[in-house]
């Protein structure tokens, strides 16, 4: 798909969920205007002694309910309108789960694959210099995001408090734990969506064994789901990266398969014992293979727009979690809803980033670090808060639950900018 659609996919789903669910059109505009974009020219110097110019963006979103919160992505096909569509999905998916959060996010257009660890830090640092003055603790905070890692976010908190001359390690979230970084931040968008799984297995009566999942993209967020979803006994029968996929009916041991991938960076199907691997029979299929499998969970999470119209008809999962923002255009929610293919939606299913972001931003302010099973249960509580929220608003008014989470935050979010102004002098 063409990226300049993705925001407006997004600007579509707003407005249609909006009218549908009776929220206030001026509730409506006002999502429909992103505060502000920052773009900037990175140079950086090259290891060949060259310098070459980068293009950064950096969106702050929307702020009534609180400083703009969102990840940094770099990858070839970062665009403006992409980072308008991620600010906006963050903006949703904060007030989803209730988090004193607005919505941003930042990109650079870069192969990061294509660039030493050395310029890969250059780049970082100078994305910093550009976007000093447009972030903060208490006004825009970063994390990562697409091939962006804790090792990144150091680099950029160290340019921060080097241009700022002072502490802040509230500035950045996916931190280093040496330099800030909160236990259980690594796993937490995997594990937010394996939560929302568990909670469809309470309410559904599953059997883990007999549940075939498929993930698309083998990342932070998607291997996490399938580790945990597998060590309970999930049946994980595909999985890729962006250079294929793989398919067994029997199941993959998801640790094996991470292990060879850290290893050799190769996606390839092997059973490890310690150092040995063999190779398990496998088939190799396409990535679009993939999103067509018969399985009943399907995880897309790599990039956005993988679900269109020129695919939909091929969808035969039953439910579809979305760990990627994005993944499913508006085109076709309503043709899936009609179908009976339920989706979990990104503001929902990959919100456990976020909520341990903000574990990490509150222990930063406090100084006062949480434990591991701390984090565990709050980010728990949150999420299983969230999901039912949602479950149960799409229950009682026989909607989508994308269509409950949008009127659930609209709500959230409404009441806030009504709050921020004058409104009610002029209602009647
Ligand atoms: P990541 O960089 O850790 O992993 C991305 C994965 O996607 C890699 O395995 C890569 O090989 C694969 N991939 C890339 N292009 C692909 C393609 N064309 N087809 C199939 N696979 C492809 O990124 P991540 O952090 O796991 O993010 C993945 C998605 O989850 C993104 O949409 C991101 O916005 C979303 N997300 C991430 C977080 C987070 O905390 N990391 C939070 C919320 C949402």
């Amino acid at each position: 798909m063409s990226v300049e659609n993705i925001y407006e996919s997004a600007l579509t789903r707003v407005k249609e969920i909006g009218h549908k669910a009776g929220i206030s059109p001026e509730i409506i505009n006002a999502l429909c205007h992103p505060k502000s974009l920052m773009t900037a020219s990175l140079p950086v110097r090259m290891d060949n002694g060259s310098t070459e110019f980068f293009t950064g963006y950096r969106c702050r979103y929307n702020t009534a309910l609180g400083p703009t919160k969102g990840g940094i992505r770099y990858h070839p096909d970062v665009t403006r309108e992409e980072v308008l569509a991620l600010a906006l999905w963050m903006t949703i998916k904060c007030a989803v789960v209730d988090l004193p959060y607005g919505g941003g996010k930042g990109g650079i257009t870069v192969n990061p694959k294509a660039l030493s660890a050395m310029e890969l830090e250059r780049l970082s640092r100078a994305y910093v210099r550009a976007m000093a003055d447009f972030i903060g603790p208490e006004v825009d905070i970063p994390a990562p995001d697409v091939y962006t890692n804790a090792r990144i976010m150091g680099w950029m908190l160290d340019e921060y408090e080097s241009i700022k001359r002072v502490r802040a390690p509230g500035v950045i979230t996916g931190k280093p734990i040496s330099l800030g970084g909160s236990l259980g931040r690594d796993d937490a968008t995997g594990r937010g969506a394996y939560l929302c799984i568990k909670e469809l297995q309470r309410k559904n009566g599953w059997q883990p064994s007999d549940i075939t999942v498929a993930v698309q993209g083998f990342g932070n967020g998607g291997y996490h789901a399938v580790r945990l979803l597998r060590n309970d006994g999930y049946n994980i029968v595909a999985v890729s990266d962006s250079k294929g996929a793989i398919y067994s009916a029997k199941g993959f041991d998801v640790q094996s398969l991470y292990e060879e991938k850290q290893r050799f960076n190769k996606l390839k199907a092997v059973y490890c014992n310690q150092s040995v691997c063999e190779l398990v029979d496998h088939d190799v299929i396409t990535n679009e293979d993939l999103l067509a499998l018969e399985v009943d969970i399907l995880i897309p999470a790599a990039l956005e727009g993988v679900i269109t119209k020129n695919n939909v008809h091929n969808i035969k999962a039953r439910y579809i979690v979305e760990v990627a923002n994005g993944p499913i255009l508006a085109e076709v929610d309503d043709e899936l809803f009609k179908r009976k293919v339920h989706v979990v939606p990104d503001v929902l299913a990959n919100a456990g980033g976020v909520i341990v972001s903000y574990f990490e931003w509150v222990q930063n302010r406090q100084g006062y670090t949480w434990t591991l099973s701390e984090v565990h249960e709050r980010l728990g509580e949150k999420m299983t808060r969230g999901f039912n929220e949602v479950w149960d608003l799409s229950k009682s008014e026989g909607i989508s639950l994308r269509d409950a989470a949008y009127k659930l935050a609209f709500k959230r979010i409404g009441s806030a900018i009504e709050a921020h102004g004058t409104k009610e002098y002029f209602s009647s």
